[in-house]
């Protein structure tokens, strides 16, 4: 990498600008690309002037005028040979009041629109226009930026960046001829100063072969450094565990229900990692109420009957708690001790958790974020199992995984489907297992779109169900940006509940409860004795009460789809038909109730995990995985999907042929990044 410095042209706040950008080198300055283009190679003629159209004009200002009416705006009549043309600026400085004096001469570029006296562009951009002038001779490109750093000092940076040839190409020909696309040298070139006759739509969607180019080598890029990781792995020792002969199958004897055929079959697979002398990174996905949690018992089993211990990771107490109350139920026929660690248990019973878990008396633990805390020691830690592990940080897996020596097995669960770009490019480094069947006798859930306007009617409906026996879940509005305010919305809600409903036994659930009183409340809920829960989202993970048969929520066009699903998926857990209501606000945006849309229509985890994907972007999939693994800038997992094929069909053989050339790649890709994937 060549540092920023070694130009001397790049003056000290040019390069403390690019850094704000995340800038550090020049090659890192060669891969900044273009947001968009503008077409400045030309100009067009007042009298050619087209609605909606992005041109460049070029004349002499015969009127200019600041006027107040109906709100402050400086106003100016360009003029060329075939007629005039409005400008309007509604914010302005004295400079560009001083730049529009008439007769002065300007080349502006904006969009048209059709304005009050003829055609207009507001706030286009202008220049001055000596006699000699000529038009651009490429598309002008226009670069992402940051305050203080100017579309002309980047692309001048760039210009010089460009000059200093460091381009060389990491690929073998073959690689990229076979796609029809460029080198990397002519890629960037034509990216950053395409010829007039370019295709600005091409090149502002990124689909040109110089486009196309750059983000092949960004994928390939995330696929080598994947596997590189993966392969590492494997050459790590972990405690081999066999295939355990009686307590599995004690426990699936003690079970009500046979495994599903899905189940089954990632039990298997599990199975055969745990017997493994390297250490298993397997994800387990699986739509709410699929039965992960029996599955990870199982493979908990293996490795106690080796003589190792287990610890299982939630990320609320409420998940925690309801993991070890099941445990305890499954494991304490078969004589096996568990151990329950909080952060918000009285310090001795932590101090006897601790205990057992470094004596090796309690051969599983089970916990939140405690379990990880410096003062945690195992005796022989061989399973690390972690739920919703989108809800843990990149460190903090690390950190539990270190407590094992040899470092232990880890099996990841998520009920968040991970679409399969996604599992092919960020999770390329994790072997994936899917629970793709829901057991049987469970009655779909009914979603219902309903407005606000409506909630009588729901309130009527909540009365209802409450009053044959069932229970119903009302949940309140996510206030993202203050926990207070959410705090305040829950206990108006509850207040307001119990107004309505005196005849009704209401509870109320969230993140500010202390430990006891929210199992507490949990506890009366899963009981039957409170009817009618009133409930943040801290309900969206795991919380199991099969009487319950009616969900509202509030707001939900506020909520993340995924999250939608989860929150929907704490009903239909029973024989009863249950029912989801989705109240929304009258005035949905169009990416609202095109949301709200999918999970009307579906109820399946993966078709909602892709179009929350295709809709959002990855950003909220990854969570905390973006601390540790780089994100594309380039590429786009929807519109390259081939491109992400290719790439990963062909790491393997670069890996092995062209070793020394990996490694430059990286390095342009990836530089630093690359040793922070660890995951
Ligand atoms: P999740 O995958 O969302 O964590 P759980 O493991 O909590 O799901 O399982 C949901 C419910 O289904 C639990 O009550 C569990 O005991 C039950 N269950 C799991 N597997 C089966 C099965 N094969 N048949 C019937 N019920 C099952
Ligand atoms: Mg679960």
């Amino acid at each position: 990498m060549t540092p920023l410095s070694a130009i001397s042209a790049y003056s000290k706040p040019l390069i403390s600008n690019l850094s704000k950008l995340g800038i550090q080198s020049v090659q890192g300055l060669l891969l900044h690309l273009p947001l968009r283009y503008i077409d400045e190679t030309h100009l067009t003629a007042v009298r050619d002037l087209r609605v909606g159209e992005s041109v460049q004009v070029e004349g002499e200002i015969v009127h200019a005028e600041v006027s107040y009416k109906p709100r402050k705006a400086l106003m100016a009549r360009l003029e060329d040979a075939s007629g005039q043309l409005t400008l309007r600026f509604l914010h302005f400085y004295p400079s560009q009041i001083a730049a529009l004096k008439v007769g002065k001469k300007l080349r502006v570029y904006g969009e048209v629109r059709s304005g009050f006296f003829g055609y207009e562009m507001v706030h286009p951009s202008c220049k001055a226009v000596g006699e000699t002038s000529v038009v651009a001779q490429t598309l002008t490109p226009v670069y992402p930026t940051v305050a203080g750093l100017s579309q002309a000092s980047l692309r001048k940076a760039i210009g010089l960046a460009l000059k200093q040839q460091a381009w060389a190409e990491t690929l073998p020909a073959s690689l990229y001829q076979a796609l029809n696309l460029p080198s990397f040298a002519d890629s960037l070139q034509a990216l950053h100063n395409p010829a007039a006759d370019a295709d600005v739509a091409a090149l502002s969607d990124k689909t040109t072969p110089q486009s196309r180019r750059l983000a092949l080598d960004e994928l390939l890029a995330q696929q080598l450094s994947m596997r590189k990781h993966y392969a590492r792995r494997r050459s790590v020792d972990a405690p081999r565990f066999m295939p355990s002969k009686k307590w599995v199958s004690a426990l699936l004897k003690s079970l009500p229900f046979a495994l599903t055929a899905a189940q089954q079959k990632v039990a298997l697979e599990i199975e055969r990692d745990l017997t493994q002398a390297h250490p298993m990174q397997r994800l387990l996905q699986g739509d709410v109420g699929s039965g992960k949690t029996i599955v990870a018992c199982m493979a908990a089993l293996q490795a106690i009957e080796n003589g190792w211990q287990v610890a299982l990771m939630a990320p609320t107490e409420i998940l925690a708690e309801q993991h070890y109350q099941k445990m305890l139920g499954w494991l304490k026929p078969l004589g096996i001790q568990t151990a329950w660690l909080t952060g918000s248990q009285s310090k001795k019973d932590r101090e006897l958790a601790m205990q057992a878990i470094a004596n090796g008396s309690a051969q599983l633990a089970v916990g939140t974020h405690a379990l990880f805390q410096e003062a945690v020691q195992f005796k022989q830690l061989g399973l690390a199992i972690i739920d919703e592990q989108h809800r843990f940080g990149v460190q903090q897996r690390l950190a539990l995984r270190q407590k094992g020596q040899p470092e232990p097995h880890q099996l990841m669960m998520t009920a968040t489907p991970i679409p399969r770009t996604l599992s092919m490019s960020y999770y390329a480094d994790l072997d994936v297992s899917v629970i793709d069947e829901l057991p049987p006798g469970r009655t779909p859930i009914v979603t219902k779109l309903v407005s606000e306007a409506r909630r009588d009617e729901i309130l009527q409906r909540v009365r209802e169900s409450c009053a044959q026996g069932h229970q119903a879940y009302w949940v309140c509005p996510l206030i993202e940006e203050s926990e207070a305010l959410q705090l305040v919305t829950a206990n108006d809600t509850f207040a307001l509940m119990q107004s309505i409903f005196p005849e009704l036994a209401i509870g109320l659930v969230h993140g500010r409860l202390k430990s006891v009183e929210k199992q507490a409340v949990m506890t009366e809920f899963s009981a039957g004795r409170i009817q009618l829960l009133v409930a943040t989202t801290v309900v969206e993970v795991g919380v199991d009460v099969p009487n319950a048969n009616l969900m509202v929520i509030e707001h939900a066009e506020r909520m993340g789809l995924s999250q939608l699903h989860q929150l929907r998926g704490r009903v239909g857990r029973g024989a009863a038909k249950s029912t989801c209501i989705l109240l929304y606000q009258n005035k949905l945006s169009e990416m609202a109730s095109a949301r709200l849309k999918v999970i009307y229509e579906s109820n399946d985890g993966f078709a909602i995990a892709q179009a929350d994907l295709n809709l959002r972007g990855p950003g909220e999939f990854l969570g905390l995985r973006q601390s540790g693994v780089p994100m594309l800038k380039i590429a786009d997992l929807n519109r390259d999907a081939d491109l992400l094929e290719y790439a990963k069909s062909q790491a393997e053989a670069l890996l092995n042929d062209y070793p020394s050339a990996v490694e430059q790649h990286l390095d342009r890709w990836l530089g630093h990044a690359d040793e922070l994937v660890k995951v």
